[in-house]
């Protein structure tokens, strides 16, 4: 036993001994990564009232045992605090969710139309089949996207869409037919591919940008409100499968406040909601956005939670991805770099006043280098004249931010928020601007220079939703499709991105002093994991799973040894929903 672990067991005994209460769970003979530092590992947790109330071994965290307190041994299991996305859109997913095919992990384009068969066939009439992002060709053994001709033979009867991250969809003939679509059919943006006899073909792409792909999902079907509320709770115990345990979710087109989030609160208020959310509001109208926020400001404000049971369970957090339209550049790689508008200075000076003034944290969407130059010179004049004076902003995406930018980034004391965007696109990055040497986005520069960052997906559309696989990409560089994308010393070590995948996301929404470590006084939100991922084979990390999921010290998900813990959730609804055959993430 080293003199570390001598200390760490002293630590624990102390804390094990100061503590009066009786324990309500107690964990014990794990390796339970405490994240405090880097190797550092105890056997034993005990959890009071939805917080860690004492760690260390065995024995010394089972004196807080008495008649009432859950133990549960994990068996040497490895221990992580609960995973946290500090970019999604899990508001959104949840209300769709039960109506998806979810190619998100699937290996082979064989299995993938396998399954868009085998739910075509159960759908009833007049429902479409639908799978909504979060895949690319890189992750079939096939190493391509399925033509038009396979989609239409696999499914002739039923509408089918298929959405491709955010640069294509894919319709079959029933679909086309459904929508009435045709060679006169007017559109904001984009293009609807016609065959020479000017049919279209069901190829929808988004040039400039994804408005086609976005108004056509939007014709499709929606869940009723019962089965959205059933989505909702049935996503959010995926994401629970996965470890997550917290999210931080950035909005949407189409995810107004607070109509659509409706569900969400509902279930929050009835202590529903298994992973805590923090949400940012996302103005919807091109050049209204100032009337949202303005009138969002009124209704609401940061910090404000509505979970009947979780501290910030379910809150209200600031404003963007989105502040305005006109300064949202669009992350698709297969086509080229968007140039934004003239008028997106005054109208993102004008919010981010706004904002500032009422002191409401924002985030702001922006992929490329270009971008960032534009947004920042707006927020360095909104400071000159409204002092941000620490309060929290956060740049999204950042893929090609450059060095000087993360410098004035750090002056500003903002965040910067990352996403495993590349792992889906990265080939397509290189194929447009070639083989890259820098690091995209630059994670370790901005470690470097100490700014907060953290770590997330995007899912669940131009992105998958599993956070694995972005923990995989981070410690490895590596795509989908197996393409090394980040030089040697840029790729970060395991300890470096389950760090920024929960302490580090957890400064996204300001509660980086109570997540993300497993220590005492922080919340009993953790996940064991049935393989040590510390030491495990590198390839299967982006596999992994949780088997039994904690949060607020309550068990929320457990499989196998734990299933009998895991809380009994509704059948899933409707009974033709392809998440009752396939689940949700595929990693089986
Ligand atoms: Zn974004």
């Amino acid at each position: 036993m080293n003199k570390l672990t001598l200390a760490l067991l002293a630590a624990g005994m102390l804390a094990a001994s100061t503590v009066q209460a009786q324990a309500d769970l107690i964990i014990t003979n794990g390796k339970i990564a405490t994240m405090a530092s880097e190797g550092e590992f105890v056997q034993a947790l005990a959890v009071k009232d939805g917080k860690i109330a004492a760690t260390g071994s065995n024995e010394s965290v089972l004196r807080l045992k008495q008649k009432d307190t859950r133990v549960v041994d994990v068996g040497g299991r490895t221990v992580i605090p609960g995973l946290n996305d500090s970019h999604t859109h899990v508001i959104r997913a949840g209300l769709n969710a039960n109506m998806e095919v979810r190619w998100d992990g699937v290996r082979s384009l064989k299995r993938a139309m396998d399954m868009l068969r085998e739910q075509a066939a159960r759908t009833p009439d007049r429902q479409w089949v639908k799978v909504v992002g979060g895949w690319s060709e890189h992750q079939f053994d096939e190493k391509r996207l399925p033509t038009l001709a396979e989609i239409n033979a696999a499914v002739p009867d039923k509408p089918v869409f298929i959405l491709y991250l955010y640069g294509k969809a894919f319709l079959n003939q029933k679909g086309v037919e459904t929508l009435g679509y045709n060679k006169d059919t007017k559109y904001l943006d984009g293009e609807l591919e016609l065959d020479s006899a000017g049919k279209p073909t069901g190829l929808l792409l988004a040039k400039p940008n994804a408005m086609i792909l976005y108004s056509t999902l939007a014709k499709t079907n929606k869940l009723d409100r019962a089965d959205q509320l059933n989505s909702t709770l049935h996503f959010y115990r995926d994401l629970n499968r996965l470890g997550m345990t917290s999210a931080v979710d950035a909005g949407g087109g189409g995810q107004a406040y607070p109509d659509d989030y409706g569900v969400t609160i509902e279930l929050a208020k009835q202590g529903k909601l298994t992973v805590r959310t923090a949400y940012y509001l996302f103005a919807q109208k091109a050049g209204k956005e100032l009337e949202d926020y303005e009138r969002w400001i009124k209704m609401t404000k940061p910090g404000r939670n509505e979970h009947m049971f979780y501290a910030n369970g379910f809150t209200t957090e600031g404003a963007g991805e989105n502040l305005v339209s006109s300064a949202a550049d669009f992350e698709n790689f297969l086509e080229p770099r968007p140039e934004l508008p003239h008028h997106m200075e005054d109208e993102l000076e004008r919010v981010v006043t706004l904002l500032v003034k009422n002191r409401w944290p924002f985030r702001i969407h922006a992929t490329y280098g270009e971008s960032i130059e534009r947004d920042l010179a707006v927020i360095e004049k909104v400071n000159r004249t409204t002092p941000l004076a620490g309060l929290r902003w956060i740049v999204d995406h950042a893929e090609t931010v450059t060095d000087d930018q993360l410098k004035r980034i750090k002056v500003l004391g903002g965040g910067v928020a990352v996403q495993n965007r590349l792992y889906f696109q990265g080939e397509a990055y290189w194929k447009r601007y070639g083989a890259q040497t820098r690091q995209l986005p630059p994670i370790r520069k901005m470690l470097d220079l100490g700014l907060p960052v953290g770590l997330g997906t995007d899912g669940t559309r131009v992105s998958s939703y599993g956070p694995w696989p972005s923990i995989y990409w981070a410690v490895t560089g590596k795509t989908a499709g197996g393409l090394s994308t980040w030089q040697a010393q840029d790729v970060l070590s395991r300890h470096e991105a389950l760090q920024l995948m929960t302490r580090g996301s957890a400064w996204m929404s300001g509660e980086e002093d109570v997540k993300g470590r497993l220590t005492v006084g922080q919340y009993a939100d953790f996940a064991v994991l049935p393989q040590d991922y510390f030491t495990m084979e590198v390839a299967k990390i982006k596999d992994l799973e949780s088997v039994l999921t904690v949060v607020n010290g309550q068990v929320v998900y457990g499989a196998g040894q734990f299933e009998k813990l895991s809380p009994a959730l509704p059948a899933v609804s409707p009974a033709w929903s392809p998440v009752r055959y396939f689940g949700g993430y595929q990693n089986h």
